[in-house]
């Protein structure tokens, strides 16, 4: 099987790489593909793409450059179900999961195509006595943006058309997992006419991305993953003077309250938990049940209904149309730290109230499953509560008053999500105000914002003061110039 080739300078090109790894379909083992692994010389050609292409396209109209994107969105429309079915082979989510993501990537280009009107800049008529001041908001130069495993397509959406409507070009490495998705993404922008270097591709691992760290052209990248390499990106950028926004890990707490509705409660939960197999960075995998009564009906409710979610590679046509079914985690590295993880629950002393590790799927031997798996007397600061474990692993604690519920969310190191359910209005506002999340549900347990709202945590979960999406994407992309002026009387 030949390596996947990049996209660079318009063409596609075989890489000049470290070797290849391959892809693999982790509910089959099937391999999929052979992703190359770019070297610094590569990265750098891709990089010289964007940096040629940047004085041009900045130069091009905005109605120009929407064009192309309007023209772009036509095209994800037109291939959303085999978008959608790539992001299952090489993730796999189920196909419910695909077409979402699929549906926000196109949202997040649709709103970007409103850049005539995002990017206009203020003028203050009047500054001082014949002076006026004027904001552009300008493009910059070439960005980049390093993506995780857990969404293939979307996630590079929150950054990459907002980038290019605005301006700027540009230069992705997909995750080496699941390059598949924004492959085929590469070839619908050269479909849509985007000029040469304007929209480049190059796969690899972690030394394409430290290439793009390091390198001088690139003005400001865009990533996403774990909290441990947030910090590395953010320490790279501030020595080489670049933007930067990096979005980190995530332990999102749901907290039910006595007064919730609970058997919607319970339904929206399972969702939360169990989707893309608990590998949403929105996930939720901590539930907080307030006051006993609560906390022994979440416990006993929510334990049932998880062994009823079904398991199954998630392109078997017996559940390909269930909304909710449950597919593998992404490799057997990642299954392997999950069964450490759920190991320490148990040293710890939690109760393990429902054990998915000897589930077996019919058929899918090489597949990467584990069944739905729920500790309960789960104590704040144990290893399972601290750590993202990142597969279908929940926790749950009881908490006396919301005042507690709050306090075990604020004292934990992530605030990506949480969410409260409540029918009480002072509750939910308390929750809104106090609790230290970026995004905050109340009775929504996924609360990921629309395209045109912005995304990202706090604390540990995002290293940056820029979040992605909507308005939040122009101001990264652009530069503020203030401009201070006056004419002198001819007379
Ligand atoms: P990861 O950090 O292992 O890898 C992400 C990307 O970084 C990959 O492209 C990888 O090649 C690259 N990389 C790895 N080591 C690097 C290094 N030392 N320097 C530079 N680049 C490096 O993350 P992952 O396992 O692919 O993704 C899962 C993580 O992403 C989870 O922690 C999840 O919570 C997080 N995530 C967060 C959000 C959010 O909005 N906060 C969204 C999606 C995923």
């Amino acid at each position: 099987m030949d390596p996947l080739k990049n996209y660079i300078a318009g063409q596609w090109t075989d890489a000049d790489s470290h070797g290849a790894l391959d892809v693999e379909n982790p509910a089959t083992g099937e391999i999929l593909a052979r992703v190359p692994l770019s070297t610094a010389a590569e990265t750098d050609r891709a990089l010289a793409a964007a940096r040629d292409a940047f004085p041009r396209w900045s130069d091009t109209p905005v109605s120009g450059r929407c064009e192309l994107l309007f023209r772009f969105a036509e095209l994800l429309r037109a291939n959303a179900e085999v978008l959608t079915r790539q992001i299952t082979e090489e993730n796999g989510k189920s196909l419910a999961d695909s077409r979402a993501e699929v549906k926000r990537a196109l949202e997040n280009t649709e709103v970007a195509c409103g850049m005539s009107v995002l990017q206009q800049g203020d003028k203050l008529i009047g500054a001082a006595a014949g002076i006026d001041g004027e904001v552009l908001r300008l493009p910059i130069g070439p960005f980049g943006m390093i993506a995780p495993f857990n969404f293939p397509l979307m996630v590079p959406f929150w950054f990459f058309p907002y980038a290019l409507a605005a301006g700027n070009t540009y230069v992705v490495k997909p995750s080496e997992q699941v390059p598949l998705s924004v492959h085929r993404v590469s070839g619908l922008i050269h479909e849509a006419g985007f000029p040469p270097g304007v929209f480049n591709l190059v796969h690899g691992d972690r030394r394409a991305a430290e290439r793009l760290l390091e390198h001088p052209d690139l003005r400001g990248i865009s990533f996403v993953g774990t909290s441990r390499v947030c910090r590395i990106v953010a320490a790279r950028c501030a020595e080489t003077n670049k933007r930067f926004q990096a979005l980190g890990s995530a332990k999102n707490h749901l907290v039910a309250m006595p007064d919730a509705k609970m058997d919607e409660v319970i339904r929206n939960m399972i969702t939360s938990c169990y989707g893309c197999a608990g590998q949403r960075c929105m996930a939720s995998s901590a539930i907080v049940g307030v006051g006993e009564a609560t906390y022994h009906e979440v416990c006993k409710r929510f334990v049932e209904a998880s062994r009823r979610v079904p398991v199954a590679d998630p392109l078997d046509p017996a559940v390909a149309d269930e909304p909710m079914v449950m597919g593998p985690v992404i490799s057997a590295r990642s299954k392997q730290f999950i069964l450490e993880m759920i190991q320490a629950g148990i040293d710890e002393g939690a109760t393990l109230a429902l054990d998915g590790r000897e589930l077996v799927v019919p058929g899918c031997r090489q597949g990467h499953f584990l069944g739905p798996t729920v500790f309960t007397d789960v104590q704040p600061g144990m290893k399972i509560h601290q750590t993202e474990i990142f597969g279908p692993v929940v926790v749950i604690l009881k908490a006396e008053s919301l005042d507690e519920a709050i306090a075990i969310i604020n004292n934990h190191p992530y605030g990506n999500g949480a969410s409260i359910y409540t029918q009480n209005g002072h509750y939910a506002r308390q929750f809104k105000l106090r609790t230290a999340a970026g995004m905050i549900g109340v009775n929504v347990g996924i609360p990921a914002p629309v395209a045109s709202l912005p995304f990202g945590g706090m604390r540990s979960s995002l290293f940056a003061d820029t979040k992605g999406q909507g308005k939040a994407a122009i101001r990264f992309f652009t530069e503020e110039k203030i401009i201070t002026e006056r004419y002198w009387s001819e007379t």
